[in-house]
Formats: C-alpha cells, sequence, structure tokens
C-alpha cells in the first residue's frame, strides 16, 4: 500500500443553501473534458507511473508539435502559435511536479493525478480577470484531452464522472447541472458562487441534495479530488479529513435529523391550518417531472408553482419540445396531484434561468432585459404551443396558469388574449379543456405590486414571486455573492409590498400566495401569515416543517406581530420580531 502523509481536519466555510449532511470522498469537477478512471497504485509500482506520466506527455507535446508545423507550412501563424502555447503548458515545471507530487502522495494513477491537477489548473484559469486568458480555458482542456489519451494503459478512459458516491465541488454549477446530475452519485454538491436564492440552490432544496455555495474565493483550487470529506448543509461547512470524532458526530446529528423527520413526516394527512382556525393552502413548488414522488410523500396540496424552464429549455435537448410532448407531461403531473390544482408557470427565460434562444449579442444587463413575460409575449410560436398545452391538460386535472415578470397591465391583458386565441383554436378542432381555468399574476417586480389594485381586477389569483421582488425592490442581485449581505428578506419595503398585494388581492375577491423562497423560511411563517398571505407554496422537503409550523401559530397572535413589523424600521428588526415567535412556537424545527 502506498505511504500517504497525514492530513489535519481542515474546515471550509461556506453558506448553507441546502440542508442535510453528505460523507464521501470529493469530485473537483470542470466542464469540457471527461475523467479517466482512478485506481490505487502500489507502491513498489509508483516509479513506472511517474514514467507513463513522462511518456504521455511527450507523446502528446509530439503530436502538438508536428500539428504547429503543419500549421506553419501552411502559413497559419496565428494557429500555431496557439499550438506552441500548448506545448508550453505541458513544458511547465510547477504544473508537472505537482503531477509528480499527486502520484506519490495519493497513491493513485498517473492519468487520474493529472486530471486532479488539471482541474484545479483550469478553475484557477477561469477566473483571470482577463476575457482574453480567460478565453485560453478551452485550448487548455484540449491539452488535457491530448494527454490523457496519450497514455498507454489497459484502462479505457470510459467514465465522465466517477462510479463511486462523491461530494462534488465546483467553482459554479447552472441550474441545469443541479437538475441532471446523476442523484445515486452526487450525495451533496458545494460551490463558489451561487446564493440561496439562486435557481441552483433551489433544486438542490427540492431534490434534498445538501449543498453550499459561497465557500471561501479560490477555495476549489485547493481541494484535492479524492479527499475525504463532510458537506455540512445546515451550518454550510465542508470538512476536509475529517477525523473519526467528527465523523461521529456527524453521524449521531444524521440520525437525530433523521428522526426529527420521520416526526414530521407522521403530520402528512394533518390540515395546515393555524390553532384559532385560519386554513393555509401549503403546495408544492417543482421544476422536474422526477419531484413528484417527494410531492406526494410531503402531502402538498398542489402545486403552487411549476417552473417549466427544464422541460422546455433543457440544455440537452435540441429543441423545445412541441405542444404535444407538453402535453404529455402536463398531463402527468395534473393527474399526480388531482383533485389538487397545478399552477403552471408560463416559460420564464433569460436572467438566471437558460436563454429561450441564443441572442446575437449578449445582453448588458439581463436581469433587466428580455425575461418572462416578455419573451413569451414576443415568440407566439413558443407562448402558444405551450398555452395550448397547459389548456390540453387541464381537461385532465384542475390546472392554473400564471405569468411570470408581470411589470404592467398591458403584458397580463396580451397574454390574456393570445390565450384567448388558444382557447378559440382548441374549440375549433374540438379539443377539450377547461374554459375556466385560473389565470395569475406572478407579482415579482415592484412595478406590479405598487399596481396590485389594478391587475387584481384582470387575473384570478395573485403568486408573490419574492426571490424575484427583493431583486428588484432592493437592487440587489439574488444570485451574486458580493450582495448577499444585501439581500433581505424582511427589509421593510417588501413587507410594505406584500401587504399591499395581499390588501388589493382581497379588495377584489381574489387570493394571494407567495412561491419564492421567503414561503419555505420558517422563521418567516408568523410574518406571512400575520400579513394574511393564504397559500404558501414551497420546496416538497420543506411542506412537513412548513405545516407543522402554521399548525402550532395563532393567526391572530401573527396579525398583531405583522402590524407591529409594518411600524418597524429596519429588516432586522422585523426579522427578530417573526422569529422570537417561530421560536416560541415551534423551536424544536430549529434544532
Ligand atoms: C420568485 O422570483 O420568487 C419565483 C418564485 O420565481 P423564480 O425563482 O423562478 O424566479
Ligand atoms: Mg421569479
Amino acid at each position: 500500500m502506498p505511504s500517504h502523509p497525514p492530513h489535519a481536519e481542515t474546515i471550509i466555510q461556506g453558506i448553507p443553501v441546502s440542508p442535510g449532511i453528505a460523507i464521501a470522498p470529493i469530485h473537483v469537477t470542470a466542464r469540457g473534458f471527461s475523467a479517466p478512471e482512478v485506481y490505487e497504485v502500489a507502491e513498489a509500482n509508483l516509479p513506472s507511473e511517474h514514467q507513463r506520466f513522462a511518456d504521455a506527455v511527450s507523446k502528446a507535446k509530439a503530436e502538438l508539435a508536428e500539428i504547429q508545423q503543419r500549421l506553419a507550412d501552411l502559413s497559419s501563424d496565428e494557429e500555431a502559435r496557439i499550438f506552441e502555447a500548448h506545448i508550453m503548458v505541458l513544458e511547465d515545471d510547477a504544473l508537472l511536479k505537482r503531477v509528480h507530487l499527486a502520484i506519490d502522495e495519493r497513491g493513485q494513477n498517473a492519468e487520474y493525478a493529472f486530471y486532479a491537477v488539471m482541474q484545479n489548473f483550469l478553475e484557477a484559469m477561469r477566473r483571470i480577470p482577463d476575457p482574453y486568458l480567460r478565453e485560453r480555458t478551452s485550448d487548455f482542456e484540449d491539452v488535457c484531452e491530448r494527454v490523457l489519451d496519450s497514455f498507454e494503459s489497459s484502462h479505457t478512459r470510459k467514465t465522465a464522472r466517477p462510479e463511486d458516491r462523491h461530494i462534488l465541488v465546483a467553482y459554479d454549477l447552472s441550474p441545469s447541472d443541479a437538475a441532471t446530475m446523476d442523484r445515486s452519485l452526487v450525495l451533496g454538491f458545494a460551490t463558489e458562487m451561487g446564493s440561496v436564492n439562486s435557481h441552483t440552490a433551489i433544486i438542490a432544496r427540492s431534490l434534498g441534495l445538501p449543498a453550499i455555495v459561497g465557500l471561501e474565493e479560490e477555495a476549489v483550487i485547493d481541494i484535492t479530488a479524492l479527499t475525504p470529506a463532510i458537506l455540512d448543509g445546515y451550518s454550510g461547512k465542508l470538512i476536509l479529513h475529517p477525523t473519526e470524532a467528527t465523523l461521529a458526530t456527524y453521524r449521531l446529528i444524521e440520525q437525530k435529523k433523521q428522526r426529527a423527520r420521520t416526526a414530521l413526516d407522521a403530520l402528512r394527512n394533518a390540515e395546515s391550518v393555524t390553532r384559532d382556525g385560519r386554513a393555509i393552502t401549503l403546495s408544492a413548488n417543482i421544476g422536474l417531472l422526477e419531484e413528484l414522488p417527494a410531492v406526494k410523500k410531503s402531502g402538498a396540496t398542489g402545486i403552487g408553482l411549476y417552473r417549466t424552464e427544464f422541460l422546455l429549455l433543457n440544455e440537452e435537448q435540441d429543441a423545445i419540445p412541441d405542444e404535444t410532448a407538453q402535453t404529455t407531461a402536463y398531463t402527468e403531473i395534473a393527474r399526480a396531484v388531482a383533485p389538487h390544482p397545478l399552477i403552471i408557470r408560463t416559460l420564464d427565460a433569460g436572467g438566471d434561468k437558460l436563454p429561450a434562444e441564443p441572442l446575437s449579442e449578449p445582453e448588458p444587463n439581463p436581469y433587466l432585459g428580455w425575461r418572462g413575460i416578455r419573451v413569451s409575449l414576443d415568440r407566439p410560436e413558443i407562448f402558444k404551443p405551450q398555452l395550448r398545452a397547459a389548456l390540453r391538460a387541464s381537461a385532465h386535472g384542475k390546472v392554473a396558469l400564471m405569468f411570470p415578470l408581470v411589470s404592467g397591465l398591458t403584458e397580463v391583458r396580451r397574454a390574456k388574449n393570445i390565450l384567448r386565441e388558444c382557447m378559440e383554436e382548441l374549440s375549433a378542432a374540438n379539443i377539450p379543456f377547461d374554459a375556466n381555468l385560473h389565470i395569475g399574476a406572478m407579482i415579482e417586480v415592484p412595478s406590479a405590486a405598487m399596481i396590485a389594485d389594478i391587475l387584481a381586477k384582470e387575473v384570478d389569483f395573485f403568486s408573490i414571486g419574492t426571490n424575484d421582488l427583493i431583486q428588484y425592490t432592493l437592487a440587489v442581485d439574488r444570485v451574486n455573492p458580493y450582495v448577499a449581505d444585501l439581500y433581505r428578506t424582511t427589509h421593510p419595503s417588501v413587507i410594505r409590498l406584500i401587504h399591499r398585494v395581499v390588501n388589493a388581492g382581497a379588495q377584489e375577491g381574489i387570493w394571494t400566495g407567495v412561491c419564492g423562497e421567503m414561503a419555505g423560511d420558517i422563521r418567516l411563517t408568523p410574518l406571512l401569515i400575520g400579513l394574511d398571505v393564504e397559500e404558501l407554496s414551497v420546496g416538497p422537503q420543506q411542506v412537513p416543517s412548513i405545516r407543522k409550523a402554521i399548525r402550532s401559530l395563532s393567526h391572530a397572535e401573527c396579525s398583531a406581530m405583522a402590524d407591529d413589523a409594518m411600524k418597524a424600521p429596519l429588516s432586522a428588526d422585523i426579522l427578530k420580531m417573526t422569529d422570537d415567535l417561530a421560536k416560541k412556537y415551534y423551536a424544536d424545527l430549529f434544532e
């Protein structure tokens, strides 16, 4: 067995975004090239691993020199220089030394040691401020591929990901990375970028996958693959080389949490009603069909927000699924949750979500740009099939529709006109649908909140998207860790806007729910109930604790607190008021 130097336990602090504990070795991911197989090498065989590495590098360099020469002969000097740079990478002493050291220290096969070192190197490149140098990252990925292909080996490179269960560590992960993760292998993830309200974090919570974001800058560069680790999604700690004592502590915490979860699951069929009899609709947010079993298990009364971006814009498909494919998906969900409602949010492309189509020029300010309902209204060829599919599904369950990022009345009217056209087309073709299907507006732009009284006359319900409402009200990017401190869910302006929307809705006799992440925060349940919010739509994993919170509270007491909160000058004051009430009635949920 190779001798490994002892490692001290190291804690890297991040921001917890999805609760849970994962105990596994780390895999560091860099996009672009696939990982080779990893295996242990007996100490006696280490010299031959060094040789294999040296041979692979020589072979790759010879190939590169040949290409460079060919290009020079063709007078493609610029391209030839690119390959010269590739060769220089393979002559970088520091890099080569790191690989040799990794072979010795970890007793791993040479190709994996090289791959692991390059992953860190590529991560470092991705954050070089100079855009020209940053763009060269893909060249270096090519170099990696070439060297990995140059290894003489009986082991073939067949794995794109490690085959063992692991904790994924990355500089950043996109929402679709999170959505397509192999859940049987990835036990949790930690990134440097991201925030509590990013879609990547939302998906992690939905899937019950422990996750941390906002690791210290450059942390990922120093974490080596296969390091044994604990990811604590409750406190945001990534613990490298945990001691036996730490491991034992975490196993106990896991058991305790499991017992608490089982106790909450027992309330699955209990009504979500306050102690003094106010019923709150408790529904679930989903983005993937795979979440349906979790919704069922949670006992949520329907789906308050179905984010359709992953169905429509999944990076792995060439085109947006057609009307028939969408009808199948919506019908499956509507049937699964019947007799409860399924609220389908129409495509919300743009911002931190995927673009609806590649734009020729990147938008200078995508969050204030072509997003949400704006894209749908400009692209009836995308919007209409989605509306018709939702209508067709409405014949098989209780379906409602809502429009994202509404900023004014005209958008709602135009969307409704297009919906009417779709209804007429289906009627003409004798295709059944629910002609009374409810239409909602998401309230997530301050202008919409300010004219809620006007919008309330046009729609059947409001669903407040607090993730965006906070971002746009406070001018704080919801996914930017540098301003995460300023992203205050209980900012007085936010509370006043919610209050305003709920009251405007009540005046017109329509209900108002909250489907942003605020709804799933047990500290804020007293405040939202006190503000007379009638529906809370939360990730399926959060349903049990929110149900318990609702059942523990009195609406009258929450209202009195919310009245005080409306007069409070600081977000911290408001947070304390609601948090105090939460801890008074369900302190156990915070343990
Ligand atoms: C919101 O903005 O609160 C919301 C629910 O929508 P999304 O998070 O998908 O933007
Ligand atoms: Mg939103």
